[in-house]
Parts: structure tokens; sequence; C-alpha cells
């Protein structure tokens, strides 16, 4: 009997010793979780926050000279940012060609690329303007390296207006050539005349760079440059009767003539080209202005 009543109350302590515990600590752990909670960490962190984000600002103005970087990026501008295909010449796309690709195996190297050609009636009303504006120059014959670069009608400018000449001559596609004729001869002179009087009459346009077979900003990789399609002109200075003016970055808060002067040449350049990059526009432009005529969808146009 002992026995018996033992084990019953053996088994009904048990029974209510594994009942008690759950029910006894749920009332006592939520009250003191939501009254701390809001009231102690809010004032506390906001502090913290605000220090950290003070010395966040020191490292920021540092990445400054990675110069390997900062050309990279630089290619994009020469572009513009919602690139549409590379529409240069007017005229059948490069033929698709070639073996269909093997799986696994490298595809075979392409067939050649060929310039597209221009359109003879637009090549010969160019060419006809030019011969208006009294530009000095004559016709060569089709640059096509079989890879991308070269143009179905060179033009050579020795003289981009009478007695203007372009130093040195530079080869180019006769587009490129009457914009940059009717730039010089509405825009530049005038201007200098005005800003630059004490140098007295334009005697040359200084040019870097024309038709070149080469990637952007002289990149190893990435996209061909408008060099290399005879669409671009690249600016480093005028020469005067008195001197010669370097292209400069002219800061929005320099008050000299100088400055307005290269202000409202960067300016200006966009009424002529599809592509102004100004000195100081990136990193692979700080001492010339790059001018192009590429051609975008709906007539965008690219002036920084
Ligand atoms: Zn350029």
């Amino acid at each position: 009997m002992t026995k018996r009543l033992a084990v019953i109350l053996i088994g009904l302590g048990l029974l209510t010793g594994a009942a008690l515990p759950p029910t006894g600590p749920v009332p006592t752990e939520k009250p003191p979780a939501p009254a701390d909670q809001p009231a102690v960490p809010a004032p506390t962190e906001k502090p913290p926050e605000a220090e950290e984000s003070v010395p966040v600002p020191p490292p920021v103005p540092a990445p400054d000279p990675p110069p390997a970087e900062d050309v990279v990026p630089a290619e994009k501008p020469e572009d513009a940012p919602a690139p549409a295909p590379d529409v240069r010449l007017p005229g059948p796309p490069p033929p698709a060609r070639g073996l269909p690709p093997v799986p696994g195996l490298q595809p075979a190297k392409p067939a050649a690329i060929r310039v597209a050609p221009e359109d003879p009636a637009q090549f010969a009303a160019c060419q006809s303007e030019l011969k208006t504006l009294g530009t000095v120059f004559e016709t060569a014959a089709p640059i096509d390296d079989g890879e991308g670069c070269g143009m179905s009608n060179p033009v050579v400018v020795r003289e981009i207006l009478p007695g203007i000449r372009l130093s040195p001559e530079a080869t180019f596609r006769c587009e490129t050539a009457l914009q940059l004729a009717r730039m010089t001869r509405e825009t530049v002179v005038p201007a200098a005349r005005i800003a630059l009087a004490d140098k007295g009459e334009l005697k040359a346009i200084q040019q870097a760079s024309a038709y070149v077979c080469r990637n952007r900003n002289s990149a190893a990789n990435g996209k061909i440059s408008e060099h290399a399609h005879g669409n671009a002109i690249d600016i480093a200075g005028l020469e005067f009767d008195k001197g010669s003016v370097p292209m400069v970055i002219a800061a929005q808060d320099d008050g000299s003539f100088p400055a307005a002067f290269q202000r409202s040449l960067n300016a200006a350049a966009c009424l002529y080209f599809t592509t102004v990059l100004s000195p100081g526009s990136d990193e692979a432009h700080k001492d010339h202005l790059h001018l192009d005529v590429i051609e975008r969808k709906s007539g965008y146009r690219f002036c920084r």
C-alpha cells in the first residue's frame, strides 16, 4: 500500500512539476522585454552613428591618384551613356561570316572587317561645301586595315580655312573636316577676335590626333576610337600671329578672358560635333579638346 501511494505521489509530483515551469516563466519574460528596449537603445544608438559618419568623409577624398583606374572609366564618355551601336558610315553592316562556332574551341580568327563605304552623294556634297568654305584639301585612297580601322573616302586637310592651317595636316572624313571648318569660321575666329585680340589673327589649329587606328583613350582593350574611323579630331592649341594658345582646363570660377574663351569654345563645339570632351572632362582629356561626329540614335550629343 505504502509503495503504491509512494508511486502515485511521485507520479503526481512529476506531473505537476513538469506543468509548472512553463506556465511560470512566460508571464515574467514578456513584460521586461518591450518595456526596456524602446526606451534605452534608441537614445544611445544615435550618438554613435553620428560619430561614425564623421570619420567616413576623410577616406572618401583620398581616391584621386590611381591613374590606371581613371583611364578605364574615362573611356565611356568618349561615347554616349546609351551607346547606340556605333553607326559610323552609311552602308551595309559588316558581313557576318565564318564557320559556326565549335563548342569548346576558340573561334577562328574573324575574317576581315571591311570599312563601310561613304554615301557618294553625301561625300560629293561635303566636298563641295568644303571648297565653298575655302578649305585646302585633297582626297586620298581608302584606308582599311581589315580590323575595323579606316574609312572609304579620306580627305587630307592642309588649311581648314583660307590662311588657317591644320598643323600638322590631318587625314579624316570629309564630314569631320566640314564641321571643323564651320566651327572655325563661325565661332572660333570671331570669339578669338574678341577674347584674344592681342594675339592677332588665327594662323593655325594645332591638332594632336586625327585619323589613328587605336582604341578609345589608346587603351589596350575596349571599344575602337572614333579616331580610327576618321570621325574625330583632337585640338591641342591655336596658333596666332603673336603666339600660341593651348587648350586648357577653364574652371567656371576663372574670370579671365582666356578662360572665358576656352569655355565658349567648349560650348560652341557642341553645335557642330556630336561628342565634345573639353579639357578636364576626364583623366584622358586634360590638355586637348576631343571632337567627333559619331552618329547616335535620336541625334544625341555628348558634350562635357
Ligand atoms: Zn580624341
